[in-house]
């Protein structure tokens, strides 16, 4: 950690690393403050104890010597500390693209949950939901939506829908997403959901991702978010030229390696990422369900 760069009173000012992620810290009144975000203009502080205020840009830029317009703005912050802990905890872990970090914040996990966890929501782990299936773990999802680099321009296609998490998170990200599940139970649950949150720029088709329709064209970007034993080929070709994909790749039971290929001229580049656990991509659609 970098000394403090102000003397002024009781605010210290910037600088805190904190994992990868590099944070202001505000010291008021003696508790240690981390920017956790920006809304708008507002920016969103948590501390350690799990207290959570907003600094407002009410006058233009806010008087950083005054503690107290800080604090008095602690009972209306809109947010519940989980939310702020989510925020901080992927900045930790590295993500740092403030677009992502914004359609994490803003798209809320809670609702493509089961009504049993939706006080574990925004802890760093996977969940079940119908048909046997899972909620990816929100770092991984924040990783992946990273690395796939994906443009305001892009048509994304997404194979494995489950909740519809992951397609509400692209949603923001792109022109439109269309996502593909096996089961219909999902496909429909994840619609509605993705309808009632105002995710208008996806299409979820109840559908097999190993046979995905003519008739939704090519793609700038394509995530897949079951374990496939290798990439198919004729997926790679549903890519733009310049397009990326991203899937784990390896044995249904077991870990499987995220792989990225991005296509250029010349071909396929293959980039391994990192070590994930996803359940398996299966092929045709589920008999029941
Ligand atoms: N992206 C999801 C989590 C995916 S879990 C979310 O954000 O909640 C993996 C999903 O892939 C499961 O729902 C599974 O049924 C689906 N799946 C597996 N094989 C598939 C296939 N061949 N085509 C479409 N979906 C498939």
């Amino acid at each position: 950690m970098r000394q403090p760069q102000s003397s002024e009173g009781c605010w210290s000012l910037p600088i805190a690393a904190v994992g990868g992620g590099i944070v202001g810290t505000i010291n008021a009144k003696a508790a240690l403050w981390f920017r956790v975000g920006n809304r708008g203009k507002e920016e969103i502080f948590l501390n350690a104890s799990g207290r959570y205020g907003i600094n407002r840009f009410r006058q233009g830029a806010p008087d950083r010597r005054d503690p107290r317009h800080f604090e008095s703005d602690m009972a209306v912050a809109p947010n519940p500390p989980e939310k702020m802990m989510f925020q901080l905890s992927l900045r930790r872990r590295g993500i740092s693209d403030q677009a992502v970090l914004r359609a994490m914040e803003e798209i809320p996990r809670e609702a493509f949950v089961e009504a049993v966890d939706r006080g574990d929501a925004y802890r760093d782990s996977a969940l079940g939901i119908a048909c046997g299936q899972t909620i990816s773990q929100p770092f991984v999802v924040a990783y992946m939506t990273e690395q796939l680099n994906v443009q305001r321009s892009h048509r994304v296609l997404e194979i494995g829908t489950g909740s519809g998490y992951q397609a509400a998170i692209l949603s923001r990200l792109c022109r439109e997403v269309v996502s593909i599940e096996r089961y219909r139970t999902l496909a429909d649950s994840a619609r509605a959901r993705l309808k009632k949150l105002g995710c208008d720029n996806v299409e979820v088709i109840f559908g097999d991702g190993f046979d995905v329709p003519d008739s939704a064209g090519t793609f700038d970007r394509i995530i897949v978010t079951a374990a496939m034993e290798q990439i198919p080929e004729k997926l790679l070709q549903r890519l733009e030229p310049g397009g990326i994909l991203i899937a784990p790749v390896g044995p249904h039971q077991g870990v499987q390696t995220l792989m990225r290929v991005t296509r250029t001229e010349a071909g396929f580049d293959r980039k391994s990422l990192v070590d994930v656990r996803f359940v398996p991509a299966l092929p045709g659609i589920a008999r029941e369900l």
